[in-house]
């Protein structure tokens, strides 16, 4: 029984260290991921400016911006309707549903093809990038 009182404090205050450990590690997560996610978001910024050829920064110029390609998709959506059904009753509450259907829509695909000039006249590289963005839509409206 000596042994049981020795170590219930002992186990109380191990469990607050514990606790307290915890704490600080999640607070300083919390910090590292807002001091990090800035200087990550900065870094990935001036790498997208990078000329590949001379590799020098800051030297990412738009020279052109055109549709490539434009088409239209058929995708299988789940869409929820929301609505509300209405008692006559006072007293009765009114009732939300939700109703969960696939719908088929037709979705447009765009690819966007981009080209770069290095800002350096010494260079004067030129590269293309694709970028693939979609909405739903279709091309005739
Ligand atoms: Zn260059």
């Amino acid at each position: 029984m000596k042994l049981l009182t020795d170590f219930v404090p002992h186990l109380l205050l191990y469990g607050f260290f514990l606790l307290a450990a915890l704490f600080v590690l999640v607070l300083l997560l919390w910090v590292l991921g807002l001091t990090f996610s800035p200087f990550v978001w900065l870094t990935t910024k001036l790498l997208q400016t990078r000329c590949p050829e001379c590799k020098g920064f800051f030297k990412k110029k738009l020279v052109d911006l055109e549709t490539s390609d434009k088409r239209e998709v058929l995708r299988t959506i789940n869409r929820v309707d929301q609505g509300v059904l209405f008692s006559n009753n006072l007293l009765a509450l009114n009732h939300g549903f939700e109703i969960n259907r696939q719908e088929q829509v037709t979705f447009v695909e765009e690819t966007l093809t981009h080209t770069w000039q290095c800002k350096d006249p010494a260079c004067g590289h030129k590269w293309q990038t694709e970028e693939i963005r979609d909405y739903e839509g279709s091309l005739g409206s």
